[in-house]
């Protein structure tokens, strides 16, 4: 299939064209580079050891997305392009707005045009707000707590909305946990143009000596060691959810799941594995919890194994691994 990968530059849209290509696909990248460099794509090519069209634009931009969907023949999209900072949205909510819901009205506006009716799209675990129980399933109620959640929430509906009015569009909607980790080769990983605020880059950054202690925000949440848990999932096993949620669109149609691994590490046990893997010490010292954090979110999986026959496989020391040998060659070039 030839798919239309928005944001494929990024982190997760680097992995996703790797899979796509590697399943046979042919990806064609969209992106503006607002949060990537171009860089990425002669690595995803060296990778896989083809070569990868990709256009810089952005989704605000119709017409441009018109003329690359025609062009390239487009038959289904990948939509990952966005802003994701939580801290970020709060202050500039008219810029989330504006990429993350505009943005995907213009993308599907541009789809509607040119008859491509097939979109996976990146949504977020985010939308479910402080955890009323765990593992969270897809039934679990919504109630985001940032810009950002809401942004991911209203795409959500207006895709839903979509489809109920018009059965001939077909979405899949995939609620990330906490993707982390890189490809294998060490070639591509997680490089945002900002300082990162997720937790694993930031303890990357410690490892390397780049930053010299890892702040630890809360150590008396009730759970087992006092430091917040999360599900991290491998970001090669993400990128094989977005393969399985194309295909299940092409066979059967909507679907929305969780992709997580269903398991949740502390922060405490993501640093002892990280010291482990990387034979570094990690200094850290335990602040006060970060505003809008939760204690603990962990997911449900079993809609996405029963519906897409997707489970995760990486376990946290393969996250860990593949995070360091990513560091540790991006701080050779
Ligand atoms: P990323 O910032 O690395 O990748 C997003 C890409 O979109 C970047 O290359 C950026 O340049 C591009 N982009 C941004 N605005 C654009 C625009 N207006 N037009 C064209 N391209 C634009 O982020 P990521 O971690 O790869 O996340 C990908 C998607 O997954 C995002 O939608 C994000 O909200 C979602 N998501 C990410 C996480 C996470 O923790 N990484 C968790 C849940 C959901
Ligand atoms: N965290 C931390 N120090 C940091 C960054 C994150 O202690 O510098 C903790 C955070 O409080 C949470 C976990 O690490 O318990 C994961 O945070 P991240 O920002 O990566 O993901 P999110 O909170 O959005 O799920």
């Amino acid at each position: 299939m030839n798919i239309l990968l928005t944001g494929g530059a990024g982190y997760i849209g680097s992995h996703v064209a790797i899979t796509l290509l590697e399943y046979g696909h042919r990806p064609v990248i969209f992106d503006n580079f607002v949060n990537s460099t171009s860089n990425v794509i002669a690595r995803i090519e060296l990778i896989v050891n083809k070569t990868i069209d990709c256009i810089e634009g952005d989704i605000r931009d119709m017409p441009a997305l018109i003329k690359v969907i025609k062009e390239n023949k487009i038959d289904a999209v990948i939509h990952l392009a966005g802003l994701k900072s939580v801290s970020e949205s709060n202050e500039k909510p008219l810029d989330y707005f504006s990429v993350n819901v505009g943005g995907t009205i213009s993308l599907l506006q541009a789809m509607k045009k040119t008859g491509v009716r097939h979109l996976v799209f990146s949504s977020s675990a985010t939308v479910y707000g402080e955890p009323r129980y765990l593992p969270i399933d897809e039934s679990h109620p919504t109630n985001p707590t940032n810009v950002y959640g809401e942004t991911k929430l209203q795409t959500e509906l207006i895709l839903r909305n979509l489809s109920e009015s018009d059965a001939s569009w077909k979405f899949g909607c995939l609620r990330y946990f906490n993707p982390v980790g890189a490809h294998h080769s060490g070639l591509i990983g997680e490089a945002p143009l900002g300082r990162p605020n997720n937790l694993m880059p930031i303890i990357a950054s410690v490892a390397a000596g780049e930053r010299g202690e890892l702040k630890i925000f809360g150590g008396d949440y009730g759970t087992k060691d006092g430091t917040g848990i999360r599900d991290y999932v491998h970001v090669m096993d993400l990128a094989r959810g977005h393969l399985a949620s194309i295909n299940y669109l092409a066979k059967v149609g909507s679907h929305l799941v969780n992709l997580g691994t269903g398991m949740g590490y502390s922060v405490l046990e993501v640093v002892g594995a990280y010291q482990q893997i990387s034979c570094k010490t990690i200094p850290y010292s335990v602040e006060k919890r970060r505003s809008g954090d939760v204690a603990a979110v962990y997911a449900n999986t079993k809609l996405a194994e029963s519906l897409l026959g997707w489970r995760a496989t990486q376990n946290l020391y393969e996250m860990c691994a593949t995070s360091w040998a990513w560091k540790s060659q991006q701080s050779k070039i």
